[in-house]
């Protein structure tokens, strides 16, 4: 059967075919890939760029220890500027986004892991093709990581942590989930601007799907909400993956269980436009100083612009007490 058929199969028999009506396949309100994005989705089998060859690793380490839990590093993107200035720590590997590093480094992921960023595979359908530059060095929003030593718990963790981190991750083992092939997990970070076939990766990713052109459910390892949101917080940050610059700054709401009022102004004085609930990810746009608040994390005039109004920043956690995005004008 070719892929156009299957597909062509899939999308008329979405219900019956392709979706097992037992597994919560929309846990997010994400609506279904559209036509253009299910066909941008690789072929599970026969792919140059994740045939072994290309898959190189470094030398091991005895790391698996490290993925014993799922808990990444508190992690807050920072704003691209292509200024030449130091913001980021140095890249675990070259091809990297700078973000993704960073998300890579909290998620625990040492350097040795990193098998593929930027691809040389011939005539490749392109998925690790440059997306663009961070300040002139060319990157690729996709990243290839090993899973040598690593236990399936491990696995499974490490696998969370990268979704927490922000990155659209699946564990591509032979045989299973629709692949055929080396196995490794093949991850790609939310907030980088990256190509269209990347876009629709994250999007299946979004809805629980195994991000080829089967697009079938992922079943291998179950995401948390948690981790979902937190990837398609980056995925708005960089306005779909569309985007490279300082769009907005994910954080999460934490009020230890009220909803968190929604403000007009950077005031409890001012009127209430709304609410997010405790636990929400979010991304802030920009900030600025007003009524003093003590919350969770203490006591802060900062307050948060989200896309709607302000919330008080001494509820939010965002890994500073600082400022981290733009001030609002
Ligand atoms: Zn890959």
């Amino acid at each position: 059967m070719s892929k156009h058929l299957s597909l062509a199969l899939c999308l008329s028999l979405l219900a019956s075919a392709c979706a097992d009506p037992s597994v919560d396949e929309d846990p997010i309100d994400e609506p279904a890939l559209t036509t253009d994005e299910l066909a941008a989705l690789p072929a599970g089998a026969d792919d140059p760029e994740h045939a072994l060859d290309h898959l190189r690793e470094g030398a091991a380490v005895d790391d698996g220890a490290t993925f014993d839990d799922d808990e990444p590093l508190p992690f807050v993107d920072v704003e691209v500027v292509d200024d030449g200035a130091p913001r980021f720590a140095a890249l675990l590997a070259s091809g990297l986004h700078p973000r993704a590093s960073d998300a890579l480094r909290a998620a625990g992921v040492a350097a040795w892991r990193i098998t593929q960023t930027i691809g040389d595979a011939p005539a490749s359908a392109g998925y690790h093709a440059a997306d663009g530059t961070v300040n002139g060095r060319a990157y690729c929003a996709a990243t290839d990581l090993s899973v040598r030593g690593l236990t399936a718990t491990q696995i499974h963790n490490l696998l969370e942590r990268l979704a927490r981190a922000g990155f659209a991750a699946w564990y591509r083992k032979d045989g299973v989930d629709g692949w055929r092939g080396a196995d490794h997990l093949h991850v790609v970070y939310a907030n980088a601007k990256m190509k269209s076939q990347l876009r629709a990766q994250v999007r299946s990713f979004l809805v629980g799907r195994n991000g080829l052109v089967s697009n079938t459910l992922y079943r291998w390892h179950d995401f948390s909400d948690a981790a979902v949101r937190a990837v398609k917080a980056k995925f708005a940050a960089s306005a779909s993956g569309t985007s490279n610059g300082g769009a907005g700054v994910p954080a999460r709401i934490n009020t230890a269980g009220a909803p968190l009022t929604v403000r007009a102004g950077a005031s409890a004085s001012t009127a209430a436009v709304g609410a997010v609930a405790d636990g929400a990810y979010v991304v802030i746009r920009c900030q600025k100083r007003g009524q003093t608040v003590s919350g969770t994390y203490g006591s802060s005039s900062l307050w948060d612009k989200l896309d709607g109004g302000y919330v008080a920043d001494a509820y939010v956690a965002t890994g500073s007490d600082g400022q981290v995005a733009p001030t609002c004008p």
